[in-house]
């Protein structure tokens, strides 16, 4: 018989599943006329089962992007479209295409009967995804395909929609950009936020984190709710939750495992590991219980995990320590005492053991052969081995069956007797025993959704853990509760992977203070000076905060925001058909389109993969339309500094620079946000590190003196131009090619000019060291005359 089909989707062994990773199944099915397509996801490991409609075929690609399944599901002549679809995917994430089973597709009967054996009811009517257009079809299509897998179906409990209500989904590119679980670069999980904040015992835990991660809370009660657990825990110190972390580790996976019990697929050795598992949650409510902890959610959950309670003491009387790893292997499964006839099999065999060596000891005096043996054999079964040596000794009652290089196999009447009573007492052991582990299987069948709940309760209080672990160990903290017209204040925020990577002390934290009258940050700033760092670590901040959780501050003040949007780096998707600032084009379009005034974007500085003019000209008037229309929580970043004279027009826009401190030995990235803007992005400089050849770096410089020069010329004639004309034009979106680069700020200069004075050991000073140094503080001042100012003079 065919008793299982094998695929990437249908796997519920736990050693073939990545266990902090979902192993989702996606069915997708188009509707001709509108071109949305239905959706159903499956995970027949855990039990989840999700619907939704995508409205057409990029937004199927965002909810794959999203929820990375292992295989897809859809009719025969849709493959060859979406295989072109999904071929960057496939080629990063490996992807099965399997066929959509037809036959349910159009029999309306059967899908109604198929979901009304599995779940009571015809329709999804009374499911928490509701009815949802073609779900239905595709979601019978789905466990039509389980089925005819044989993986089972009986570990689905219930239908969700594809998205929670009280969540917002992380969009594709903010996953990607803000590094959650992947680094783009190397597409590795170290490095990812993820793997950095994770501090889950469970797998459960993990999974559950990740979840909340890619779905963060937009709901201010489930975030509350949250935090007051969280906080409880980080109070009761750290010697309570390294207790807490003590009995979660090494929890098994119930969740997995449970869904094997559902599926009666699970073997002894993981029923055992089932048990422990419950033990290790009772152990925990009971900490728990005993603790200062009183917090709803917290109370709620610690119910949960004596759910099952009675399956841990099922399994508790039912099995060996140890179990073998099927019926009918090693030493068996069973107690001694849990089934009298079991134990009447196996003491009878145990016996029959005794009595054939009772019988071998007695022929060995009889015969006088001291090393005469009984071996098994698989088809002669038990026999009496001889040497060489000893044949002549041997009696005529002995029957031969085997010659062998070194030895003679007999067998006699009564050893015959005696195995077929003792095979036929294995025999009826092993009967039993599968009769046993069956009734077993069937018994917990009913327990299915205790188990469930104990799995939802561990994973919860293991995030809850996790998040308070991560504050009393590496100093992160919960933000206070604000509603979303309040400022936005972080104090002394860091990015967690960076923080991680370049040590604790070297990194240098930051103060971020918006308000809502100015929700929107134009970063300018020298290359590497941390502008990027800057920006994803208030939108990580963002994201852990609606988790549920800590942020990596001394202090935090953050408002919920309704979705987050990001538009970082540059990179072609040739599988899309699209150049690189097509890309860069194509999500700066969805921002705009998607982005509400309560949304946080990050656009890590834009127009930057056309020409200057061009990108300029976007940046621009991206950077307005924020201000004027959307007005969202927005941070900015941009080498084109140009753009900070146009920002003074919008009210809602503040300046800001990342502080860079230059003196005769170079410059120095302080890594500090301070007020106003900078002139400088010191890109040759920082080339120069990176080990770009030193001919290089000069033809380099020469162009760019040669250039300024002819700036400077052009500003001339223009200002003459400019005074005649009307004032009033000052303020609009001026061409690219009118401007001269911004000077550096001021206060970068006092900077430099403050640190070189104070290495200034004035009683060491001779007359003619205080005429160098003099001579080169003023180099420096003259050196910014040089740089060019605005059209108008302005600096
Ligand atoms: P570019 O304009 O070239 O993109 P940037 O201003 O965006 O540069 P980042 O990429 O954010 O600079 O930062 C460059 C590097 O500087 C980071 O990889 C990190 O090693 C370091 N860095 C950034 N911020 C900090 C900080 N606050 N403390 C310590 N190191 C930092």
């Amino acid at each position: 018989d065919i008793i299982k089909v094998m695929s990437p989707g249908c796997i519920d062994e736990l050693e073939g599943l990545d266990q902090e990773c979902p192993n989702y199944v996606i069915a997708v099915l188009e509707d001709p006329e509108t071109k949305a397509w239905a959706m159903a996801l499956g995970d027949v490991s855990t039990g989840e089962l999700r619907v939704g409609l995508s409205q057409n075929i990029q937004e199927l690609q965002e909810w794959v992007e999203l929820y990375r399944p292992k295989e897809i599901l859809c009719r025969r002549f849709c493959r060859a479209g979406l295989e072109k679809t999904f071929s960057g995917y496939q080629l990063r994430q490996g992807l099965l295409f399997s066929a959509l089973p037809e036959g349910i597709l159009r029999d309306e009967a059967g899908q109604k009967k198929l979901l009304k054996k599995i779940f009571g009811s015809g329709d999804l009517k009374k499911q928490p995804s509701g009815q949802v257009p073609g779900a239905s079809v595709v979601l019978a299509g789905l466990l039509t395909y389980f089925e005819q897998n044989h993986v089972g179906t009986g570990q689905f409990l219930k239908v969700l929609p594809i998205q929670d209500q009280d969540t917002f989904v992380a969009s594709e590119t903010a996953v990607r950009d803000l590094e959650l679980f992947e680094t783009s670069r190397s597409r590795s999980s170290k490095g990812s936020l993820f793997q950095t904040i994770n501090h889950c015992m469970s797998p459960m835990g993990a999974r559950a984190l990740r979840r909340s991660l890619a779905n963060p809370f937009r709901c201010p009660k489930k975030i509350k709710e949250r935090h007051e657990t969280v906080g409880e825990l980080i109070s009761t110190g750290e010697a309570f939750l390294a207790e807490v972390r003590l009995r979660l580790k090494g929890m098994g996976d119930i969740e997995r495992l449970g869904a094997r019990v559902v599926g009666a697929r699970i073997r002894p050795q993981e029923l055992a590991r089932l048990r422990d598992s419950l033990g290790r949650a009772e152990t925990l409510a009971g900490l728990f219980e005993k603790s200062s902890c009183r917090s709803k959610l917290l109370w709620k959950k610690l119910q949960g995990l004596r759910d099952a309670a009675e399956v841990r003491k099922i399994l508790s009387h039912a099995l060996l320590g140890e179990p073998a790893s099927s019926p009918g292997d090693g030493d068996g499964i069973f107690k001694e005492g849990f089934d009298s006839k079991l134990d009447r099999y196996n003491e009878f065999s145990r016996n029959g053991e005794k009595k054939a060596e009772e019988y071998l000891n007695a022929l060995r005096d009889e015969t006088g052969i001291s090393s005469l043996k009984i071996k098994q054999h698989k088809t002669f079964g038990m026999v009496l081995e001889v040497t060489k040596s000893n044949l002549s000794k041997v009696p005529a009652n002995f029957i031969r069956r085997q010659t062998m290089v070194n030895c003679e196999r007999f067998v006699t009447e009564e050893l015959k007797d005696l195995d077929d009573a003792l095979s036929s007492a294995n025999d009826q052991a092993v009967d039993r025993e599968q009769e046993l582990y069956q009734a077993l299987l069937l018994k917990l069948l009913e327990y299915k959704k205790q188990l469930v709940q104990v799995s939802d309760s561990v994973a919860h209080m293991d995030v809850f853990q996790s998040f308070a672990w991560l504050s009393v160990s590496k100093d992160y903290t919960l933000s206070t509760m604000i509603s979303h017209s309040d400022a936005l204040v972080l104090e002394g925020v860091r990015h967690p992977v960076v923080e991680a990577s370049v040590g604790r002390h070297q990194f240098v934290p930051n103060d971020i203070v918006m308000g809502p009258a100015q929700k929107q940050l134009l970063i300018t700033g020298p290359n590497m000076a941390g502008k990027s760092t800057m920006m994803r670590q208030i939108a990580l901040c963002a994201i852990l905060n609606q988790a549920g959780g800590v942020v990596p501050a001394r202090g935090a003040k953050l408002p919920i925001f309704d979705g987050i949007f990001t538009r970082v780096g540059a990179s072609d998707d040739l599988s899309k058909g699209l150049s690189t600032f097509m890309v860069e084009m194509s999500e700066a379009a969805y921002i705009l389109r998607h982005a509400t005034a309560e949304s946080l974007v990050i656009l890590d500085e834009v127009g930057r993969g056309t020409s200057t003019e061009d990108g300029l000209a976007i940046a621009s008037a991206i950077l307005g339309f924020i201000s004027k229309k959307l007005n969202c929580w927005t941070l900015f970043a941009t080498h084109y500094h140009e753009l900070v004279h146009y920002s003074e027009a919008l009210k809602s826009v503040r300046t800001v620079q990342t502080e860079v401190l230059e003196n005769s030995g170079g410059i120095k990235f302080t890594h500090r946000l301070i007020d106003g803007a900078s002139g400088c992005s010191y890109g040759l400089e920082v080339a120069q590190l990176a080990g770009i050849p030193e001919d290089v770096i000069a033809s380099a410089k020469s162009f760019l003196r040669t250039h300024h020069h002819k700036k400077q010329e052009k500003v001339q004639d223009t200002r003459t131009d400019q005074a005649q004309k009307s004032k009033s034009s000052r303020r609009e979106l001026f061409r690219a090619s009118d401007l001269i680069p911004v000077s550096p700020s001021i206060d970068s200069e006092i900077a430099v000019l403050t640190e070189k004075l104070e290495t200034i050991k004035i009683e060491m000073t001779t007359p003619i060291q205080a005429l160098n140094i003099l001579y080169d503080l003023k180099s420096i001042l003259e050196k910014r005359g040089n740089q060019g100012r605005f059209q108008d003079g302005q600096t």
